[in-house]
């Protein structure tokens, strides 16, 4: 049973095909939020998304600032210049497909969210002692994460414990214990200065977890954003990966 696990996306089709076509046939998809913000093509992300087989997605905090649930002055300015155009941009059906997410779900005994599980829309887990404290906030053997756009894993051996931080440079596959906290890092937009798409795969039949970075043309989504005047800071980080 092959879970192929993605997260944010960020409306970049060329990367979401590169991963697509990189993992190759699986069971289940679960998708962790931020289908749209910062790329030039949210419908497109969004059409392809529902076509994929046992899907389970989350709603990130990019997509409910495109429907409008959350200010667009939480966002930096380029930021909110992405949302707004997003708004304009999504066709009534994904409006409201992206309203139907939940904010959390549990499947076969892992928790799906967005940001953290104390706060699943908006948190982010960027070090261990926040980690820690977001082990109290989930009852399942493990939880899936997005938001950072940083592949890593927190693993708690016991409670009482200090998480501990586990980054793919070590190991890029490995074998789960409970209990840990999973990123598999940024289809669209990954920050750990490595511009190819990042994504994972969980294996039930014997919990494995494994990532993986697939190059995809960079230049030919800079082409799209710059043709509908998208802030040309986010044009530049994609080449950089941050
Ligand atoms: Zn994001």
């Amino acid at each position: 049973m092959k879970t192929l696990v993605i997260s944010d996306i960020h409306a970049n089709l060329t990367a979401l095909e590169a991963v697509l076509e990189d993992a190759g046939k699986v069971d289940n998809v679960w998708c962790l939020g931020d289908l749209v913000g910062y790329g030039p093509d949210p419908n497109e992300c969004i059409e392809r998304i529902t076509q994929l087989p046992n899907l389970r997605c989350i709603l990130g905090n990019h997509d409910a600032a495109a429907l409008r649930n959350i200010e667009v002055d939480a966002f930096n300015p380029e930021a909110r210049t992405a949302i707004l155009w997003t708004q304009q941009r999504l066709t009534p059906a994904n409006s409201e497909y992206l309203q139907s997410l939940p904010e959390r779900v549990d499947v076969d005994h892992i928790t799906l969210v967005h940001g953290s599980p104390r706060q699943p829309v908006w948190e982010y887990l960027l070090d261990t002692r926040t980690a820690t404290v977001n082990f109290g906030y989930f009852d399942t053997p493990y939880c899936v994460v997005g938001h950072t756009h940083l592949p890593v894993i927190y693993y708690l051996p016991d409670e009482g414990l200090t998480a501990q931080l586990i980054v793919p440079e070590n190991t890029t596959q490995m074998t789960l214990a409970p209990r840990a906290i999973l990123n598999p890092g940024s289809v669209g937009q990954p920050r750990d200065r490595d511009p190819r798409a990042s994504y994972a795969v969980l294996d039930f039949t014997d919990y494995t977890w494994e990532w993986y970075r697939v190059e995809y043309d960079i230049p030919a989504v800079q082409e799209r954003m710059r043709k509908f005047n998208l802030p040309e800071r986010h044009i530049a980080r994609l080449s950089a990966g941050w």
